[in-house]
C-alpha cells in the first residue's frame, strides 16, 4: 500500500487545450500517487498524454484542475519564479534526444545544474560532475563535446546531469527510444541501480519485458490512467 503521504500525489488532474474544434483534454481527472524509492513505468500509445503527465510532475506543464503535490510542495499554486529552484533542486530530468548543450563538454554539462542552482562550492563541482560520470562510466569521456559519443555514452552523461544536484526524483522520456537494444538494457539498469539506491525514478517507456523490473506500470489511455492489470505491487490511484 502506498502511504499515506506519498513523495508523489496527483489529484483529479485534469489539462486541456482549447483548439477550435473544442476543448481537448490530454490529461482527464488522473489520480496517482508514487512512493519514495519506486521505480514507475507509464506506458501507453503515443499522443495518449505521457510526457504531459511528466511535465505536469515536474511543473514544467501547469494543469488546468487539479491537484499536484511533489515531495510536499504543491506545486501547481507556485510562480514560475518559485518553481525554477524547485525544480532544479527537486527533479533531474532525461530526455529521449539526451539533449546535451553542444558547445560544452560533458563535464561542463554535468556542472551546468549546480551552476544555475548554486548548489555546491564552485570549487566542488568538477570534481562532483566526474565522480558522477565515474558513476555512469563514462569518465573517459569528462573533456569531449558530446558529438564525440556514441548515443549510449550521451545518454549516460545526461543521466549524471539529471542527477547533478541529487534530486530525489528522476523523470526520463523515453530515455531508450534512440538507443539501440543492448545499449537501452545498460541505461535501464543503471535506472534499476538508482532507483534501488534510494531515487524515485519515473519512465516513459514501451519496453514491456522491463516490467517485473518495475515496482508499478501505469498505463495511458486518452488522457487517462490505470494500472497495469499484470503487476501485482499495490500502488492506490
Ligand atoms: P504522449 O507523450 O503520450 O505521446 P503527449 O502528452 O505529448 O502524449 O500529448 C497528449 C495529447 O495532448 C496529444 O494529443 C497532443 O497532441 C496534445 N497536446 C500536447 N501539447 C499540446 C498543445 N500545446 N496544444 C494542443 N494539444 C497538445
Ligand atoms: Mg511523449
Amino acid at each position: 500500500m502506498s502511504t499515506p503521504n506519498s513523495l508523489i500525489e496527483i489529484s483529479d488532474v485534469s489539462k486541456s487545450y482549447s483548439l477550435s474544434s473544442g476543448t481537448f483534454f490530454a490529461l482527464q481527472q488522473v489520480n496517482l500517487k508514487i512512493d519514495s524509492g519506486h521505480l514507475v513505468a507509464i506506458t501507453g500509445k503515443s499522443g495518449s498524454g505521457k510526457t504531459t503527465l511528466l511535465n505536469v510532475i515536474a511543473g514544467i506543464d501547469r494543469p488546468t484542475a487539479g491537484r499536484v503535490v511533489v515531495n510536499g510542495a504543491q506545486i501547481d499554486r507556485m510562480t514560475e519564479r518559485q518553481l525554477a529552484p524547485w525544480r532544479g533542486a527537486n527533479i533531474g530530468v532525461v530526455f529521449q534526444f539526451f539533449q546535451l548543450l553542444p558547445t560544452l563538454t560533458i563535464a561542463e554539462n554535468v556542472m551546468l545544474p549546480m551552476d544555475f542552482c548554486n548548489t555546491f562550492h564552485r570549487s566542488v563541482r568538477r570534481k562532483r560532475a566526474l565522480q558522477l560520470l565515474e558513476m555512469v562510466d563514462v569518465a573517459e569521456q569528462a573533456d569531449k563535446l558530446p558529438s564525440a559519443l556514441s548515443g549510449g555514452q550521451q545518454q549516460r552523461a545526461a543521466i549524471a546531469r539529471a542527477l547533478a544536484n541529487d534530486p530525489p526524483i528522476l523523470i526520463a522520456d523515453e530515455p531508450t527510444g534512440n538507443l539501440d537494444s543492448s545499449t537501452a538494457q545498460t541505461i535501464f539498469q543503471l535506472f534499476i541501480n538508482l532507483s534501488k539506491g534510494g531515487k524515485t525514478v519515473i519512465l516513459v517507456t514501451h519496453e514491456r519485458e522491463l516490467a517485473e523490473s518495475f515496482d508499478v506500470v501505469f498505463e495511458m489511455k486518452d488522457g487517462r490512467i490505470s494500472q497495469d492489470a499484470s503487476n501485482k505491487m499495490s500502488v492506490s490511484i
